[in-house]
């Protein structure tokens, strides 16, 4: 039988294992595993992306939800949120006043918010895409149709994160109520493929219910999905859910499993989240020096973030966007790398790739002049 360390060299050579592999390495990894796997996936990202750290501008621009997912503060079910909505003017502000402060990329995030329907959001797109031509424009808007989502691809989207949460229907089952599909949410992301959008699917380490079969699941399924970002971090409860007496994910399961994605995937965009930050006040730089490579700040409106609250004790809600991009660059100082402006696409996609052209026509479109 191979040893965790056979296990993880094979990873770093093949970027693959068979599941039971995955679970074997799951279940019996030591410290000394774990350490030995971060500084792997530490040479690996360097290896691939210096000592850059990637910037994101987090614009969470609804808490308005259409859904019931269990584990999240914004679920329908919470009547205890006041809940907002970012007019145009505010959410193109918020972009304005971040490419000041040096961010490249925008990620506007929400609930499935019904009000934000096609005819709302392309024109929104289409207009960051002609005011800031440089800059990547990531959208996270949970499940929609391969329509919409072709339409905000032409309005000059680049890139979709949407987390496919466990690759276990089972498991899926006990974290969404009935109304929600599984094979729904996986579709959203062969969608996203198909269209040409930078795709980041992942998910919650630690969560509910979760085994070390579902993580080696989760793992088959982003190798077979070779998505260009993934979007992990701990589950962390939050007080007015069902999951409000659960434990939150460890940090050094998100660690391990941060090192692993790195060595499976080694051009993924790869985030330290604001979750692995909540969990541990280190949390972020740790997760860079586990093989992370972005850090996403918030640019939401100061006065909003105390509402976007996916889960309990969550970080920087009272800063402003300036105090973050400070703090942010301190701190991966702090570990030798290098904080970088620009629009850091994924290995083999770069800004020109249509985006502009497709841009312009959207917007002929929309004048009505085509
Ligand atoms: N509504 C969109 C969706 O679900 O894809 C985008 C926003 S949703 C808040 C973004 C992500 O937050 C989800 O994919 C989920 O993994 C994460 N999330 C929600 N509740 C969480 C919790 N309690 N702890 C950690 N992450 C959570
Ligand atoms: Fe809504 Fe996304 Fe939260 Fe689910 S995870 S309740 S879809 S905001």
């Amino acid at each position: 039988m191979s040893t965790t360390h056979d296990l993880l060299a094979r990873l770093e050579a093949e970027h693959a294992l068979s599941h039971r592999d995955w679970v074997g390495l799951i279940e019996n990894r030591t410290p000394d595993d774990e350490s030995h796997a971060a500084e792997r996936a530490r040479a690996v990202v360097r290896g691939v992306f210096g000592d850059a750290v990637y910037l994101r501008g987090i614009v969470e621009f609804t808490n308005v939800c259409k859904n019931d997912c269990l584990y999240c503060g914004l679920r329908r079910s919470n009547a205890g949120l006041r809940r907002y909505r970012l007019s145009d003017d505010v959410l193109l502000d918020c972009c304005r006043r971040g490419y000041e402060l040096g961010f490249r990329t925008f990620v506007l995030q929400g609930g499935e918010d019904l009000r934000f329907d096609d005819e709302r959001l392309v024109p929104v797109v289409a207009f960051l895409r002609e005011r800031f031509p440089d800059c990547a424009i990531t959208l996270s808007l949970g499940e929609r149709s391969h329509e919409s989502y072709q339409a905000l691809f032409d309005a000059g989207a680049n890139r979709y994160l949407l987390r496919h949460e466990t690759a276990s229907p089972a498991h899926y089952a006990r974290l969404h109520p009935g109304d929600m599909s599984f094979e729904h949410r996986i579709r959203c992301l062969w969608d996203l493929k198909g269209i040409g959008y930078q795709v980041g699917a992942g998910m919650m380490v630690g969560s509910p219910f979760q085994t070390a079969d579902d993580l080696a699941a989760d793992m088959l399924f982003l190798h077979e999905l070779q998505p260009q970002m993934v979007g992990m971090g701990p589950f962390v409860p939050h007080h007015a859910t069902p999951f409000a007496g659960e434990r939150a994910g460890t940090l050094a399961d998100t660690l391990f499993l941060l090192s692993c994605v790195r060595l499976m995937l080694p051009g993924v965009l790869l985030p330290a989240t604001t979750a692995l930050g909540t969990i541990a006040p280190d949390g972020r730089e740790r997760g860079i020096l586990a093989g992370a490579n972005v850090v996403m700040p918030s640019l939401t409106p100061q006065e909003r973030r105390g509402d976007y609250l996916l889960y309990d004790n969550k970080i920087c809600v009272s800063d402003d966007s300036a105090a973050c991009i400070g703090c942010m660059r301190r701190r991966m100082e702090s570990i030798g790398r290098r904080l970088v402006v620009g629009r850091g696409d994924a290995p083999g996609f770069g800004a020109g790739a249509g985006a502009r052209e497709r841009a312009a026509a959207a917007c002929r479109r929309l004048e009505g002049g085509e």
